[in-house]
């Protein structure tokens, strides 16, 4: 194959770089100069190119827009302490966006439009890259049913885009959520293990009714009992109990997390015992009562971890002690760190330097 042999590149003749405030990135304000963008068409991926970040114009028959064939990647590029540039993971994000799109019957984009694609997109918005500590530049590559067509079908043209930008570290303050017995984000055989846009559109009503109630997010049940703990919000959830770091493990309605993984691999190098089980709400409370359990936290690309301070059980507030610079999810996510920016060696080969 040679579709990326020479991806064509149309610069933009004003970059916005100047706007950024690289010292106040937040999350989300900002986006880089380019996009990469690879359109499906009669049964193959055609050349991506690279242009200037911009409007796309659709029919309002697209298909993702009534249907939902709509999947995305979240990955983070950082910069090096040597100056250079690590796409994180590059080939595993690649692979659970093959599943994503499997599983929403879509065309998969081959590994080398997405390897080469973020190669040439991110050394030409290189200058995007943060460099302070904590920082990265947020990349999300994201695919949707393009094809114009009125009425129900699974789509025969798709389009693949990836864009970036410059973001912080996300801010630690403990958040405050709420097992959720009512409504669930995923069932069993259902699309939960997808990257898939439905999934957070179904997800934003019982987390808002959380809000309401003073909550930052939901700590997701499972379907079939609401019982046992799933994810917490849009990341993956993970506890210390016992001194031992557990999390739920991977199904059909719970997501593959990288970060999950990486954590995982992390503790068991810094020999904090692991332990991948279902986690129930019963066991949660018997936890706090019995003063054994020591951490909470969310972990994904975007937060790294998410600390958790308090957990409602049934209506009643459950209160995690206070973190220290000691708490194993900070000395993971330190580790993590040490790594992506190569100050530490990469024995896992996480690393995917440009
Ligand atoms: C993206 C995502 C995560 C975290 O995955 P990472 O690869 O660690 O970013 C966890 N849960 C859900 C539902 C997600 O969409």
């Amino acid at each position: 194959m040679t579709l990326t042999a020479n991806i064509p590149v149309q610069k933009t003749t004003h970059s916005h770089i100047e706007e950024v405030d690289f010292s106040n990135l937040g999350f989300g304000k900002y986006v880089a100069d380019h996009m990469l963008v690879c359109d499906y068409a009669n049964g193959t991926w055609q050349t991506p190119q690279v242009l200037p970040f911009g409007n796309l114009s659709l029919s309002p028959t697209t298909l993702a827009l009534h249907y939902g064939q709509t999947v995305f990647e979240g990955m983070k590029a950082f910069r090096m302490d040597d100056g250079r540039i690590n796409l994180f993971r590059v080939h595993r994000h690649h692979e659970r966006l093959a599943k994503s799109l499997s599983r929403m019957c879509m065309a998969i984009v081959p590994e080398e439009v997405f390897v080469e694609g973020l190669k040439v997109l991110i050394a030409l918005d290189k200058d995007w890259v943060p460099t302070a500590p904590g920082t990265a530049l947020y990349i999300r590559p994201f695919a949707f049913a393009s094809e114009a067509k009125f009425g129900v079908k699974v789509s025969d043209e798709y389009k693949f885009i990836i864009f970036s930008g410059p973001v912080a570290g996300a801010f630690q303050k403990p958040l405050r959520v709420k097992v959720e017995t009512e409504y669930v984000r995923a069932s069993r055989g259902g699309t939960g293990a997808a990257k898939c846009g439905g999934n957070y559109g179904g997800a934003y009503y019982p987390t808002q009714l959380a809000k309401e109630a003073g909550y930052d997010q939901v700590l997701w049940t499972d379907a079939r009992e609401n019982k046992y703990i799933e994810e917490s919000g849009m990341m993956n959830a993970m506890f210390v109990i016992d001194g031992k770091l557990v999390t739920p493990p991977l199904s059909d309605s719970i997501l593959d997390g990288i970060t999950r993984d990486s954590l995982l691999t992390l503790a068991t190098d810094l020999g904090i015992p692991v332990e991948t089980r279902p986690v129930a709400i019963d066991e949660l409370e018997k936890a706090f009562r019995q003063h054994t359990i020591t951490e909470a936290f969310g972990a994904g690309t975007a937060a790294i971890v998410a600390p958790i301070g308090t957990i409602n059980i049934n209506g009643v507030d459950y209160h995690l002690p206070a973190y220290d610079d000691k708490a194993i999810m900070f000395r993971l996510r330190d580790k993590l760190e040490l790594i992506r920016t190569g100050k530490e060696p990469d024995i896992h080969n996480w690393n995917f330097v440009l």
